[in-house]
């Protein structure tokens, strides 16, 4: 027998799925993969579900259907007083990884090098290989998140295509600051490079910050792809509905890749979400509320067990060093650990990094109900305490 493609079957399975069935397995409660549980909005549920029933059930247009670019365009507008154009530079996909094979496949030619920030969400640098782009790794650590931007630099090149910037990060939940947008702005104008700017956590942005889309900095208009989902922002991670909004250039040679590989996206999800997103502002600031109230809870009850928390200004994931503890073995056997003996799941922050050299620290998902919270922390405190 031949072998299948070598990059691809190089990797194993996600760690996010390998964490949900051991969570499974030992009716653990899942705070491993990041899902949120019983936030779903009730209304944007029955737009879909009405829609789905009554059609239409054929392809709809291929950058996804006209309601719905509206609404991005005008959410756009009211959020970051971006103009866009809805018929040329918005494009719905089948959720934030589908725009995130779109644009990769759609931008880097073999030998182009990419640059990527470790901790790296896990489909990245499989994407970037496939395509036959060069990665050129950057890290951020523990505890502190901090850019290195001597290194940074160093790894821009003529070379340089493109770099991919998860801001709100996941799973570290730093929030980039103007400052070092603008210099990753520099760094972009300097080497002719594009951005691609996952920003799916837009809306989980805490303690009165703002989440600053790259794209809106000087410059920047023509040269970054921002990407988003309606998984997050309206806790719905299943629909996997995700949409890009990028200058026409650059999002011409993406929406090729989109042609191939989903061309469509249910058109009864796509109108629920744009329903959602004329929802009014009381929702996106009850989301940040609700989300910021449970990783408080969250936080305060690990460090009463022992853990050392570690800042989180966006997202729904708290990273957490366990070392006080006094657990002997790495994250991974940490998170085993934790899944197995005490009934409750988290993801080792190792995962995120090419070389597992990080070893104590476990990121928790706080997107669930409290009672589920309440739960982990009652299982937590008895196992450790
Ligand atoms: N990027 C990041 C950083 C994520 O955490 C996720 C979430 N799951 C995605 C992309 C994928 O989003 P989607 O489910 O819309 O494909
Ligand atoms: N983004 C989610 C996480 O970080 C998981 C998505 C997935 O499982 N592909 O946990």
């Amino acid at each position: 027998m031949k072998p299948a493609n070598t990059i691809l079957s190089s990797y194993g399975t996600t760690i996010f799925q390998t964490m949900s069935v051991l969570a499974m397995e030992h009716k653990a409660v899942n705070l491993g993969q990041g899902f949120p549980e019983g936030l779903e909005p009730e209304d944007v549920l029955e737009v879909a579900a009405k829609a789905v029933r009554e059609g239409p059930h054929q392809y709809p247009h291929m950058l996804g259907i006209p309601e719905l670019r509206q609404q991005i365009a005008a959410h756009e507008k009211r959020f970051y007083d971006l103009d866009v154009d809805w018929n040329s530079e918005v494009m719905v996909t089948s959720g934030a990884t589908e725009a995130l094979a779109n644009c990769i496949f759609g931008l880097v030619n073999p030998g182009d090098e990419v640059v990527l920030i470790e901790p790296l969400y896990d489909c990245y640098l499989p994407l970037v290989q496939r395509a036959g782009g060069i990665a050129k790794m950057v890290r951020i650590d523990p505890p502190n998140w901090e850019l290195p931007r001597q290194a940074l630099q160093e790894a821009f090149s003529d070379k340089t295509k493109l770099i991919i910037l998860n801001n709100p990060n996941n799973p570290c939940a730093k929030v980039y600051d103007q400052d070092e947008l603008t210099f990753i702005a520099r760094l972009l104008e300097k080497h002719d490079a594009y951005a691609v700017c996952d920003e799916v956590y837009e809306h989980l942005v805490f303690d009165g910050r703002s989440h600053i889309p790259l794209i809106t900095l000087p410059g920047m208009r023509e040269r970054c792809v921002r990407i988003a989902s309606a998984g997050k922002t309206f806790s719905i991670t299943n629909w996997k509905v995700g949409y890009i909004v990028a200058a026409p250039a650059l999002l011409q040679p993406i929406a090729k890749t989109h042609q191939f590989i989903t061309f469509t996206t249910p058109i009864g999800l796509q109108k629920g979400v744009a329903y959602g997103l004329g929802k009014d502002d009381a929702y996106f600031k009850g989301l940040i509320a609700d989300m910021q109230g449970r990783r408080d809870k969250l936080a305060t009850g690990l460090r009463e067990i022992g853990f050392k928390t570690l800042d989180c200004a966006g997202t729904y994931f708290l990273t957490t060093d366990f070392s006080p503890l006094g657990f002997k073995g790495d994250d991974s056997d940490f998170c085993r650990h934790i899944t197995i003996e005490a009934g409750v799941t988290a993801v080792p922050v190792s995962a995120f990094y090419q070389e597992a050299d990080v070893t104590h620290f476990a990121r928790f998902c706080f997107a669930k109900e409290d009672a589920a919270i309440d739960e982990a922390l009652s299982r937590l405190q008895k196992h450790f305490n």
